[in-house]
């Protein structure tokens, strides 16, 4: 029997397969002797806006610069409202407040991590200007009332889809998301479907004067070089991540449809009562980012993930504090009710996955997470 842990995300095995393709971006970006918005940002720029189906890519520092940014670029103005969901990662929340806007909790469905969209109509007062929609662990949110819902009611939409590179929405037209808002942030932290070595980001726009407006911010407010007609910031994608992350998208599709299968073998093999899978999105259009089971409480939880620690598995809590009773919102968000939120940071569990994991490793995942009680 083997006791070689189940990693939840072997890193350093990803950065193993991928070693040529880095050595070989490395070694193009040091014998150009160009290190900060070149050749590389540009061509990654182009190439990842086509393989979103958009016509716009503004390359940034991270993904938390890459939402405040969409929103400083959009002409939203001090202290107006944006809806986004109660369950989500900090970042989502914190880049509407550090872009001077209002973020306002709007509760998931919590059988899919969305947001609700009748939640978010009933959290709509005459301050809500814009909602933000979070593709959350890689499954694409109920884009078509939440389309309706903006358009209705006069909101811009956008998107972080730091967790759901290539997610596609359900039917016959398929657009990625990405390219159903006004605007949407990516993150190519390392652990992201798309991952650099390093920090990376992006807007991705079908709006041209957005794209305009962002090139500018990222880069001190200066469309051209020592002219500076708005404040901006240093927030840029350096040409050596451009250039892995280049190499990379080659591999995300592939990425992509192995996380699938170990999501389907999960899901048909995890059948304890203690566990509830998550519910896929219709085929063709998930992307795994994380695999989140719910257990019936904390206490199982615990339980759990003690569990599959002792057979060599780890685990990790997507996300174990609610937004609401975190410092930094506790004062603006605590007064809100938000049972869902909370049930959903007690309940969750997300189990190891990622393109690199082996069918034998999702087997001892599947064993040990069975033989819980
Ligand atoms: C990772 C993440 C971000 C922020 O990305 P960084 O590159 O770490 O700044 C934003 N939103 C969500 C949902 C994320 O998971």
């Amino acid at each position: 029997m083997t006791t070689e842990p189940v990693p939840f995300l072997d890193l350093p095995g990803l950065a193993r397969r991928d070693r040529a393709f880095i050595d070989g971006a490395l070694a193009r970006v040091v014998d150009s002797g160009w290190f900060v918005l070149g050749r590389e940002v540009e061509s990654f720029e182009k190439e990842f806006a086509d393989w979103c189906g958009a016509p716009h890519c503004v390359a940034v520092g991270n993904g938390l610069d890459a939402l405040i940014l969409q929103f400083r670029a959009s002409g939203l103005q001090p202290g107006d409202e944006v809806l986004v969901p109660s369950h989500t990662y900090i970042a989502s929340v914190l880049g509407i407040s550090e872009a001077g806007l209002k973020p306002v909790p709007v509760e998931c469905n919590p059988a899919t991590f969305s947001i609700c969209p009748v939640a978010a109509e009933a959290a709509i007062t005459p301050r809500t200007r814009a909602l933000l929609v979070v593709h959350l662990y890689g499954r694409v949110a109920p884009m078509e009332p939440l389309e309706e819902l903006c358009a209705r009611r006069g909101l811009l939409l956008f998107e972080d889809c730091a967790q759901s590179h290539g997610a596609r929405e359900p039917g016959p037209g398929q657009r990625r998301c990405g390219t159903i808002g006004l605007a949407a942030a990516f993150s190519f932290y390392p652990s992201k479907n798309l991952g650099a070595l390093g920090d990376g980001g992006a807007v991705v726009t079908q709006d041209p004067k957005l794209a305009e407006r962002l090139r500018a911010l990222r880069n001190y407010g200066s469309p051209q070089k020592y002219h500076h007609p708005i404040r901006g910031v240093n927030s840029r994608l350096d040409e050596i991540q451009a250039a892995i992350l280049r190499a990379r998208l080659t591999l995300l599709d592939g990425d992509n449809l192995r996380r699938d299968q170990i999501a389907a073998q999960y899901r048909a093999e995890i059948q304890n009562p203690l566990i509830r899978n998550p519910e896929p999105g219709p085929p063709g259009t998930h992307v795994w980012h994380l695999y989140v089971i719910r257990v019936p409480s904390e206490n199982h939880r615990t339980a759990l993930a003690r569990h599959l620690s002792e057979h060599g598995i780890q685990t990790v809590i997507h996300y174990p504090t609610a937004i609401h009773r975190q410092g930094a919102f506790a004062a603006d968000w605590g007064g809100f009710p938000l049972p869902i939120a909370e049930d959903l940071a007690a309940t969750v569990l997300s189990l190891p996955i990622s393109p690199i994991q082996t069918d034998q490793e999702t087997g001892r995942v599947i064993e040990a997470v069975q033989s819980f009680s």
